[in-house]
């Protein structure tokens, strides 16, 4: 089974294009993104008063922010700021030309994060609720896959869900499969949805998981999650448009993070570095607290290093003797811990 990989890397234009005046010509407000001294416009006489906001995209120094009415403002960041990610909630103020400046990041209350190039963690995605784990059956999904992102979501202590896409391909006999194989996972506390963007089913269920939030679909390749945010906001293409437009960045800013508001109140982020966010690098430790169920019994283990594999007294083995533990989430953690050594 390939391991989930996050190694996708956004392609923000090379900044070396300046070198050739053709190109040059054809990203004019390249000039306009080179010329802006944040705190320049901090001096400006014409600075309007602090507001909230929300980064909605965010291109090397360039930021989008949506404003409490959820109108766009094309901004730069205080240099002394952190880098600020999609997602996150900051203080900004009009500066009386086409580029604001953001003067501060508010706290976070979630990071999902992937390694860049040198294997050094980046944050992608600020203040996610809840992750949406999407599966199917082509691909097919298998357990361990779906072990490691729940592990993944818990280590960033962001609640998880699953949806089952393409539910217009379970005939009746599958269905049931699917549904008892997914069984361990309602017992512990995940919500399964079915969706299916072919036949427009699930939906209004899955619409409703994300009112009010700040969500992220995750998945493997190839099981929807472009389907799904493409029938969840029916505009996407124009808004895509209207940020390239904005950001003078060109068609290729698809590949970055970006927030968008969603008609029933709540906010999608879609990051094409995150999709597949994996592991990175954890330890043994982690793993089991990854394991939601195995949380009351860990303590009672006899040793305090216990790994679960063979010690004598512990209390998850003894757990899923009783039954109290599913067998099968147990060997898959058991898998999991295997292939730490060669990630
Ligand atoms: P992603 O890689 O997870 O973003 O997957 P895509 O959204 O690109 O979808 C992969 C393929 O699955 C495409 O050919 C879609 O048309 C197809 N697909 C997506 N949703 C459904 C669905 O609900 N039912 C069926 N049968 N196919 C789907
Ligand atoms: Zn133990």
């Amino acid at each position: 089974m390939a391991l989930p990989t996050i190694m996708h890397k956004n392609k923000i234009p090379a900044k070396n294009s300046s070198k050739n005046k053709k190109h040059k010509k054809s990203t004019p407000s390249k000039k306009r993104q080179q010329a802006v001294n944040p705190e320049e416009l901090i001096n400006s006489d014409q600075l309007g008063p602090e507001q909230h906001g929300r980064v909605i995209a965010q291109y090397g120094a360039n930021l989008d922010i949506e404003d409490a009415q959820g109108k766009t403002w094309h901004c730069v960041s205080r240099r002394n700021l952190p880098k600020l990610v999609c997602g996150d909630n900051v203080l900004w103020q009009t500066a009386g030309q086409k580029i604001n400046v953001v003067t501060a990041q508010l706290p976070r209350s979630s990071l999902l994060a992937r390694p860049d190039f040198n294997n050094r963690l980046k944050p992608v995605a600020a203040n996610v609720d809840q992750i949406f784990v999407v599966i199917s059956i082509k691909p097919v999904f298998d357990e361990d896959l779906i072990n490691r992102y729940l592990v993944a979501s818990q280590l960033t202590k962001i609640p998880a869900l699953i949806i089952v896409n393409k539910a217009d391909l379970l005939d009746k006999d599958t269905k049931r499969q699917v549904v008892d194989r997914l069984k361990i996972y309602e017992n512990i506390g995940y919500k399964i949805i079915y969706t299916s963007t072919k036949e427009q089913a699930g939906l209004s269920a899955l619409v409703r998981e994300l009112k009010n939030n700040t969500s992220i679909f995750v998945g493997q390749s190839g099981v929807g999650k472009s389907s799904l945010i493409n029938a969840l906001i029916p505009d996407l293409d124009i808004r895509v448009g209207a940020l390239s437009t904005a950001s003078g960045l060109g068609k290729h800013t698809t590949t970055a993070s970006i927030l968008y508001r969603l008609a029933s109140e709540g906010y999608l982020i879609d990051s094409p570095g995150i999709r597949e966010f994996g592991l990175g690098h954890i330890d043994q430790k982690q793993i089991a607290e990854g394991f939601i169920e195995f949380h009351q019994f860990i303590a009672q283990c006899k040793f305090n290093d216990c790994t679960h594999i063979m010690e004598p007294h512990c209390a998850i083995i003894s757990a899923v003797e009783a039954g109290l533990i599913s067998r099968k989430r147990y060997e898959s953690y058991m898998r999991i811990l295997k292939t730490l050594g060669n990630r």
